[in-house]
């Protein structure tokens, strides 16, 4: 706690980070309370998983007084962000008796307008937070304090327009802070448009590429289900993250590995509140050993001890590679990424490989069965030659190896990436090797 005691903070603060187990302040918050406590605005990039929260938090938590109005804003891209983030901050700002509310869309407003009128700190969304200032059901008068989140996310998804009218919503005498993995021109833009002499802080990745084992496989799109299925099958233990591009990929995947006797639960931005609560609830508490999600829906999100990241769709930024694979190798823990290259993934491939700029290893291909489509059981038994970590070649914690029936749809998922299954010179002429869009852009 030494270090913590010499920030400044205020004993209730360091008795709840006490409380929480922190022993001494990751390198952000070392940096950035400081320069937060002292009114500077500050832009911070480090790592998924380096602890911001608190690094905005603390300051932000020391500076307001309960029942003064709301005097934090802090905008996050999702509505999941917005619950994390505002149950960390509530935890902190707990002994100061400090009043945290979360608003974000899909859920009714009434409650939301009720909360923000006891509100210190508001944690939400801009589309849900903008509703509300249309409506004049939130006063923006006494903000002292204004945090973009995940800003680099925030403006990829479109929210440019709607962060820009909630920051012309506040006092300009406020202090912002701006937290980004990445430093994009619109992040330019906005620092300079909208912050006062900005402090520019940027700390270093938490996770450990020497515990960080990165592999690829080259895989036909007609047997990447297939190949998954088996690498699933394998694993002992650990959480694991499977990444697709579209919503549409992430359910479909979903679906078909269920067909395949492996449990897993989908994410994306497409899912009612509900249910996105209750599989990320599912996903905490260890229910749920498979998640299979989009960049967007797992973005920042604090999912503890996952062992493998799989890129099903291959990302399409090195940045977005990062992001999914920061994921995983955190605290200490070993992690490995696996990616499934496909015919016209390969260029894509190569920009992130040049972007990382650490070893991604090739792999080659495990026997493995592949699925049939569109009902016939395995053709090929299953050897299992995996070479991947030193993982267990015995059934895993999947419980009872099922076969597959005659309903199984097979690898329908790889329909996906595009109906052109049988000829591969349309597929590399398809809409992603265009540089185009594949199914929107929803995520
Ligand atoms: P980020 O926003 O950078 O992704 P978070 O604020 O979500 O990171 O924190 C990531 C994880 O690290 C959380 O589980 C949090 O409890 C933990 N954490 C944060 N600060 C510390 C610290 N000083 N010591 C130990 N764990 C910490
Ligand atoms: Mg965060």
């Amino acid at each position: 706690m030494e270090k913590f005691k010499q920030l400044n903070l205020s004993e209730e603060l360091l008795e709840a980070i006490q409380r929480e187990g922190f022993d001494s302040p990751s390198e952000i918050q070392e940096k950035t309370i400081p320069l937060v406590l002292a009114g500077k605005d500050v832009i911070g990039s480090s790592a998924t998983g380096s602890g911001k929260t608190l690094a905005f938090g603390a300051g932000i938590i020391d500076r307001v007084s309960a029942g003064a109005g709301i005097q934090a804003l802090i905008l996050t891209p999702t509505r999941e962000l917005a619950e994390q983030v505002g149950q960390t901050i509530s935890k902190f700002a707990n002994k100061k008796r400090l009043r945290v509310c979360q608003v974000y869309g899909g859920v009714s407003m009434d409650p939301q307008i009720r909360a923000m009128r006891q509100a210190d700190i508001v944690v939400g969304t801009p589309g849900r937070l903008l509703d509300h200032l249309k409506r004049r059901t939130l006063n923006l008068s006494r903000i002292k304090f204004l945090v973009l989140d995940e800003a680099d996310r925030m403006l990829d998804m479109g929210f440019v327009r709607d962060v820009e009218n909630i920051i012309k919503s506040c006092p300009s005498n406020k202090q912002t802070m701006l937290f980004t993995a990445t430093l994009s021109q619109d992040i330019a833009y906005m620092a300079k448009k909208y912050m006062k002499n900005p402090v520019h802080i940027e700390a270093g990745d938490k996770v450990d590429p020497s515990k960080l084992y990165q592999i690829y496989y080259d895989v036909t799109h007609e047997t990447k289900l297939s190949l998954l299925v088996h690498l699933l099958k394998q694993e002992k233990n650990g959480v694991v993250m499977v990444f697709c591009n579209t919503r549409r990929n992430t359910d479909k995947l979903t679906r078909n590995l269920g067909l395949a006797g492996l449990h897993a639960e989908s994410l994306h931005g497409g899912h009612s509140q509900n249910r996105r609560s209750s599989v990320l609830q599912s996903f905490h508490t260890r229910n749920t050993l498979i998640l299979v999600c989009t960049d967007v829906a797992a973005r920042g999100l604090d999912i503890k001890d996952v062992s493998h990241i799989y890129n099903y769709d291959i990302p399409k930024t090195g940045e977005e590679y990062i992001h999914r694979i920061g994921r995983t190798a955190r605290a200490g823990k070993n992690g490995i990424a696996i990616s499934f290259v496909s015919t016209g993934d390969h260029s894509e491939f190569r920009q992130i490989v040049r972007r990382v700029d650490s070893n991604i290893e090739k792999q080659p291909l495990p026997q493995f069965e592949v699925l049939q489509m569109p009902s016939k059981s395995s053709n090929q038994d299953g050897g299992h030659n995996i070479t991947h970590g030193n993982r267990n070649e015995s059934q895993g914690r999947f419980g009872s190896h099922r076969r597959f029936g005659g309903n199984f749809r097979g690898s329908r998922s790889d329909r996906d990436h595009g109906k052109r299954r049988d000829s591969r010179t349309n597929r590399n002429r398809g809409p992603r090797a265009m540089g185009g869009r594949r199914f929107g852009n929803r995520r």
